[in-house]
């Protein structure tokens, strides 16, 4: 089947890619492998979004969602595995099926970093997680640590303030790199206790359930759970060949979106850029869908 353009990836940059290709009148197609909204669905609050005093994140991605089903454009829940080129044409394959197209945008985001400790992998679930939202309330009135110091952390932190009894924050500097306000309102939270200065060095565990962590290679912290909050790695693996990557698998793109494969364009998180919010992932997405409709 061929489109004018394929939008790999259903989080924000790609939606709002859609929602600009399709008003132009392009026959677009969107690919997801999950769920839409990307990182969205695992954001607790969002209150720096116009229009939206405070939202959460999978009532913003619901949003989102509908406004493709009204605009009637087509998705389909589908894991692109490669991306080839024929002349002007491009091809994109996924698990089931093979589809061309003039353009492509790629708005895969990203996943998070683990900390890369022995027995991470099998303690997932049973002990670790990497989403507050989801996993919180499997840990009400118990103990928990937080790792990380960035937005993300703080953030996590403090909405699981409201659901368990006590938080460990443990961040590897002095200093956090989140924004001022989430550490103010961190430092005044009675339940989290801030571990500056440490690394996570261990996984205890008990019949493959987490039930502490060593920290420095020295103390022993007897926790309930443990979310890592340690920063996302670009989804891009799928076009690796392109080579369109840096060594870390951040897409390079021009001031249109472009990258150095005319006709393949890439937005959101999973770019080389300065800022990653969901407002700039929107811009970029819709910057990219307005320059390559007008090619179509
Ligand atoms: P981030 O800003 O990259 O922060 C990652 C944190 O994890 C840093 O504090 C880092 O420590 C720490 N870290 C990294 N590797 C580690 C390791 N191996 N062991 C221990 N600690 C480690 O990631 P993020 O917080 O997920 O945020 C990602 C982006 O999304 C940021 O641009 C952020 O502003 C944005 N964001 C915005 C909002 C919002 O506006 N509401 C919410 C969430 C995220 P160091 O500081 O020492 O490097």
């Amino acid at each position: 089947m061929k489109y004018d353009s394929i939008i790999i990836g259903m989080g924000v940059a790609g939606i709002a890619a859609a929602i600009y290709a399709k008003r132009a009148g392009n026959n677009v197609l969107l690919l997801e492998k999950e769920r839409p909204g990307g990182i969205l669905n695992i954001i607790d609050n969002i209150e720096n979004y116009p229009g939206f005093k405070k939202i959460s994140g999978p009532d913003l991605s619901l949003q989102m969602f509908e406004q493709i089903n009204e605009l009637k454009i087509p998705y389909k829940i589908e894991e692109v595995i490669d991306i080839t080129i024929q002349d002007d044409l491009k091809i994109v394959k996924t698990k089931k099926e093979t589809y061309q197209c003039n353009n492509i945008l790629i708005a895969t985001g990203r996943s998070p970093i683990l900390l890369g400790l022995p027995k991470e992998e099998e303690l997932i679930g049973k002990g670790i997680s990497t989403c507050a939202l989801c996993d919180g309330t499997l840990y009400k009135n118990k103990n928990v640590a937080v790792v990380g110091g960035g937005n993300s952390a703080l953030q996590e932190a403090l909405y699981l303030s409201k659901i368990v009894k006590k938080i460990y924050l443990i961040h590897r500097r002095e200093e956090f790199r989140a924004e001022k306000e989430l550490i103010e309102k961190i430092k005044s939270s009675e339940n989290i206790e801030i571990i500056y200065n440490s690394q996570i060095t261990n996984y205890i565990e008990e019949n493959g359930i987490l039930t502490g962590i060593e920290i420095n290679e020295a103390k022993e912290l007897k926790i309930d759970g443990l979310f890592i909050y340690i920063g996302y790695a670009p989804k891009t693996d799928f076009a690796k060949k392109l080579n369109i990557t840096n060594p870390a698998g951040y897409i390079e793109v021009d001031k249109n979106y472009e990258t150095n494969v005319p006709g393949i364009y890439a937005a959101g998180d999973i770019i080389i850029k300065k800022v990653y919010q969901i407002i700039t992932a929107a811009s970029e997405g819709a910057t990219a869908a307005i320059r390559f409709s007008r090619k179509n």
